[in-house]
């Protein structure tokens, strides 16, 4: 017979160590609502199946309820994927020692826009704007909250009801949604596709330019490349050969530093051919927060900081005191806030193979060292491979299956499928992430049914 007055009360239901251990995670609020919620659910069921209260059965459904809540929940997790900047796992780490740094700056008021030298109203960029120019070049700057607000920003106050040439081979998509022809359309500039897919010639260009043509935009190919006959323009020679009336705008995407990828276009080589705008994300290969940088000519910049959708774009104060930071950093060359595209790509191939092997080691016929490529990712094209080594884990369990045992790991360690096999990659653990997986391995290699 149902007894329903046997369910406990909520408080003495919230005061369980087990359910109250999540009040830190999700809130006090939360928890007594999920609390609130399956217990009525539970109530109802009773009455519709006529059973007897099972106390053990209604907290099981509870913490299942607060388990899937805390899956939801914001929270570091173990990039064993092989891409180093990943736009789904936060893209670039953030340097520890800085954020500290610029938590002394953050939880303080500070001259954001105060001139400290007059006492008047200051402009946000300060310092930041001549440590960019030493870092990349180019004459003046001003950040945005991403790149796509960059490029959105620029479309808008140089070319709105005028056309923009792009190449038929840069009409990208990235990630989720991005696309060039439409943020151009949203801006209200007037898209000129010029050339074809595989290549387009300077002529292509010029030929395209009438009194109504505004920008002559070059993206950068992000996240795919064109193989075989295919042809792109000397840029310096485009560059050289615009009229007046026509700007020359780079979306570099990754915001790759000269010395990060060798091999891959950089911000500094785009600014030697001087172009008017240049914009990319601050959060790629930079490796600092989410931001757009837009670099360039005095004139156009400060065009662009006097447009009214420059105060619906501006970022934060953190934004800039982090960005300020980790390039003085960079610039010193003290090793606070070193470029971690540039570490991996640098490091000796042993160095790879010894962190594959303490992985390998804990059980050599279930945990297969495999030679492999890691990937940059992040705006940079899929050329920027470089060898390293990873583990693939021989198991009974369905790869699905084992990739998603990994995901419920506390903390979560995400690996990737790659020819029905789950392969970790090592290359972005820190010696702590290591250690954890090391251990999580050492657990499951055990299990009967692995
Ligand atoms: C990534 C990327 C963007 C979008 O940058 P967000 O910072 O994510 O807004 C735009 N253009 C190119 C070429 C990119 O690679």
């Amino acid at each position: 017979m149902r007894q329903l007055s046997q369910i406990p009360p909520i408080e003495k239901l919230l005061n369980l160590p087990e359910i109250e251990a999540y009040f830190t995670l999700l809130s006090r609020t939360i928890v007594a609502e999920i609390v609130k919620t399956q217990v009525k659910e539970y109530r109802n069921e009773l009455v519709q199946t006529n059973q007897s209260v099972d106390i053990t059965l209604l907290l099981d459904k509870i913490l299942v309820k607060l388990a899937y809540q805390n899956k939801i929940r914001i929270q570091p997790i173990i990039n064993a994927t092989g891409i180093v900047v990943h736009t789904n796992l936060g893209r670039s780490p953030l340097p520890k020692a800085i954020w500290q740094e610029v938590g002394d700056i953050v939880c303080n008021y500070s001259n954001l826009e105060l001139n400290l030298l007059n006492g008047k109203r200051g402009n946000r960029m300060g310092l930041l704007n001549q440590v960019l120019q030493a870092y990349f070049g180019g004459e003046s700057s001003i950040i945005v909250n991403n790149n796509a607000a960059a490029l959105h920003l620029i479309l808008k106050t140089f070319a709105e009801g005028k056309e923009v040439i792009v190449s038929r081979g840069e009409q990208i998509q990235i990630g989720g949604g991005f696309r060039i022809p439409d943020i151009l359309a949203d801006s209200g500039a007037i898209l000129r596709d010029v050339g074809t897919t595989n290549i387009t010639t300077i002529d292509d260009y010029l030929n395209a330019i009438n009194d109504n043509t505004a920008i002559v935009l070059i993206v950068h190919q992000s996240n795919y490349y064109i193989e075989g006959f295919s042809q792109h323009v000397d840029i310096k020679q485009l560059a050289a050969n615009l009229p007046e009336h026509v700007m020359l705008v780079i979306d570099q995407g990754s915001g790759n530093h000269l010395a990060a990828i060798p091999s891959e276009l950089s911000v500094n080589n785009y600014l030697k051919i001087e172009p008017d705008l240049i914009c990319f994300s601050g959060d790629k290969i930079l490796g600092g927060p989410q931001s757009g940088i837009i670099l360039g000519k005095k004139d156009k910049i400060n065009k662009l900081s006097k447009h009214p959708m420059m105060r619906v774009l501006r970022p934060g104060k953190e934004t800039y005191a982090l960005l300020e930071k980790i390039l003085i950093h960079r610039l010193n060359r003290d090793g606070k806030a070193d470029n971690s595209v540039e570490l991996l790509i640098n490091q000796p191939l042993s160095w790879h193979l010894a962190r594959a092997k303490q992985l390998a080691d804990i059980a050599p016929e279930k945990l297969v060292l495999k030679a492999t490529k890691f990937m940059v990712g992040g705006g940079s094209t899929p050329r920027a491979q470089f060898d390293t080594w990873a583990i693939s884990i021989n198991s009974n369990l369905h790869t699905s299956t084992l990739i998603e045992r990994l995901r419920n790991n506390n903390p979560p360690i995400i690996g990737v499928i790659q020819n029905d096999q789950v392969l970790l990659y090592p290359v972005t653990l820190s010696d702590e992430e290591l250690s954890i997986v090391k251990d999580y391995l050492t657990i499951l290699t055990t299990e009967i049914d692995f």
